[in-house]
């Protein structure tokens, strides 16, 4: 029995460490909403509300095809969500700093969650990856054991609820975000009252889309699901 408990660990061990393996996808829990599936772009469009026009390619995922512009649900969420978000990057070895793999999660199309290869790769601390950005920075330490080599599937999971505001606009209760990499919690309930550069709009007391950014690189994304939270989650 003994050796039939170890040979059990040893398989669950190898399965989850094993280098380069890939991140098996996170099913979407109940009452959870599949915004990506990897098969097509159906539900997405551009900036402009044109289809969206990034690949689906192998693996159910979807890449970024660069200067074709962002991409982001014609659905819009909110005041408060947990989102689900497995990406890759591509290696650019003769890149650095913010030139390396690029690109964002938008929430609400108002608040990017930077996507970066931050592998080997130093850039300012609110502009690397986990980042709500140019605003709050990621714990370092715990970013230093979240990142993962470029060209392996990472997962973001990002428990957001949306600033409070009056009927002028003003925000009268900050918003909140933490964001967890790979399991790993890089922003635990950052405060924040503004958009990020590159907001869709202002509107900050209105639901908006899930909005990737195409930042000119290869960046590929898969199983994107959402679910609302409630005051009590
Ligand atoms: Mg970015």
């Amino acid at each position: 029995m003994r050796t039939l408990v170890i040979l059990c660990g040893l398989t669950l061990l190898t399965a989850s460490q094993a280098p380069g393996e890939d991140l098996k996808p996170v099913p979407p829990p109940p009452g959870a909403k599949v915004l990506l599936d990897g098969k097509d772009l159906s539900g997405w469009t551009t900036r402009g509300g044109q289809p969206a026009r990034w690949k689906v390619v192998e693996g159910g995922a979807v890449e970024c095809v660069p200067r074709t512009g962002d991409i982001m649900t014609a659905e819009k969420f909110g005041p408060d969500f947990h989102l689900h978000v497995e990406f890759w990057l591509p290696l650019m070895k003769d890149a650095k700093d913010q030139g390396r793999s690029n690109s964002g999660v938008y929430l609400q199309g108002r608040y990017e969650i930077q996507v970066l290869d931050s592998y080997k790769n130093s850039t300012y601390a609110n502009g690397s990856v986990g980042a709500l950005y140019g605003i709050i920075a990621p714990d370092e330490k715990a970013q230093a054991k979240a990142v993962k080599p470029p060209e392996e599937w990472n997962a973001y999971d990002i428990y957001f609820r949306a600033p409070r505001v009056d009927a002028s606009g003003k925000v009268t209760q900050k918003g909140e975000v933490t964001v967890v990499l790979n399991g790993v919690t890089l922003i635990n309930k950052g405060k924040f009252d503004r958009t990020t550069g590159g907001a869709l709009d202002q509107k900050l007391g209105e639901p908006g889309p899930i909005l990737l950014q195409d930042h000119g690189n290869h960046v590929r994304y898969r199983n994107i699901w959402l679910k609302p939270l409630s005051a009590s989650d």
